[in-house]
């Protein structure tokens, strides 16, 4: 296995680093409830998908 030569330095280590950010872009608004869903995913407050009802949510 290759041995690095030279240790990386803090700013190098931390340039590479500023790309391993979580980026959360994929987001969509729910047409029954209108709250923040994931696309293409049922509803998690009102269980709706594609303007019907799929699941039951429990009310607490
Ligand atoms: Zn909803």
């Amino acid at each position: 296995m290759a041995v690095p030569k030279r240790r990386t330095s803090k700013s190098k280590k931390n340039m590479r680093r500023a790309h391993d950010k979580i980026v959360v872009s994929n987001l969509s608004t729910c047409s029954q409830c209108k709250k923040v869903k994931v696309p293409h995913y049922v509803c998690h407050s009102c269980g709706s998908y594609k303007g019907r009802s799929v699941i039951e949510i429990e009310a607490e």
